[in-house]
């Protein structure tokens, strides 16, 4: 016998399988006004314990998941991603480059390009390498940020990481959905912009529920 909360996360999986073409469109066109206009939702009821957990992201280091579904191996299935990059406006603050870490892992590919622009004895001094990760891990504040200009002084051959961002891996919790660094103050803001999309997902999630119990019986 299944669980509720086996249930759930099957029907989300489901959700993602069947509707993450339709669900982005619906997104896109606003279709939560029209949903939350009808019927009550925590995005709204909890707006404001929300807003203050988002806003919590400042200072304590998580990921938020999004109303939008993650890009799986399915062609076609980039539509979050994309929706996800239309919506997410960047907002120059550098944060992201300068604040201090763990460092940032770079792909051999990354270190093969940027050594080639800035020289491989240079970019190792700029590294630690990584026994773990068999890898080189370039170091933060990043040495690559221009302060005084705010930006990036190798953008068009960044790396990998860095064209993703604040895109993180989906959380275990939320395997479908796309996740965001909440330290990002842009990612932060269309966390709370697209609050109300969840009463998108969840009506699909309902739906699937209601069809999963009538099939059952
Ligand atoms: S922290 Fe976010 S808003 Fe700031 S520069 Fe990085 S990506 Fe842009
Ligand atoms: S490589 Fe460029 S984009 Fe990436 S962290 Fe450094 S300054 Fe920022």
């Amino acid at each position: 016998m299944i669980g509720s909360s086996d249930k759930i996360k099957q029907v989300r999986r489901l959700c993602h399988q069947l509707c993450f073409a339709s669900c982005v469109e619906e997104k896109r066109q606003g279709r939560h006004v029209e949903l939350l206009r009808l019927r009550p939702h925590w995005s709204v009821l909890k707006r404001d314990e929300q807003m203050a957990s988002i806003d919590r992201g400042e200072k304590v280091p998580f990921d938020i998941s999004l109303p939008l579904p993650a890009r799986d191996e399915r062609e076609g299935s980039e539509a979050g991603v994309g929706l996800f990059w239309e919506r997410f406006l960047c907002q120059q603050c550098g944060r992201c480059c300068y604040t201090p870490g763990a460092g940032l892992y770079l792909e051999k590919e990354d270190f093969d390009r940027i050594a080639e622009r800035v020289g491989k004895k240079k970019l190792k001094t700029l590294c630690r390498y990584d026994k773990r990760l068999q890898a080189w891990v370039l170091r933060q504040p990043c040495p690559f940020y221009d302060k005084e200009k705010k930006g990036c002084t190798i953008y068009e051959i960044r790396p990998l990481t860095c064209t993703k961002y604040p895109l993180h891996p989906p959380l275990p919790e939320m395997p479908c959905n796309l996740a965001v660094d909440a330290f990002c103050p842009a990612a932060r803001l269309l966390a709370k912009d697209t609050l109300g999309w969840w009463i998108i997902c969840e009506n699909n999630w309902a739906a699937l529920l209601h069809k999963l119990a009538r099939d059952q019986s």
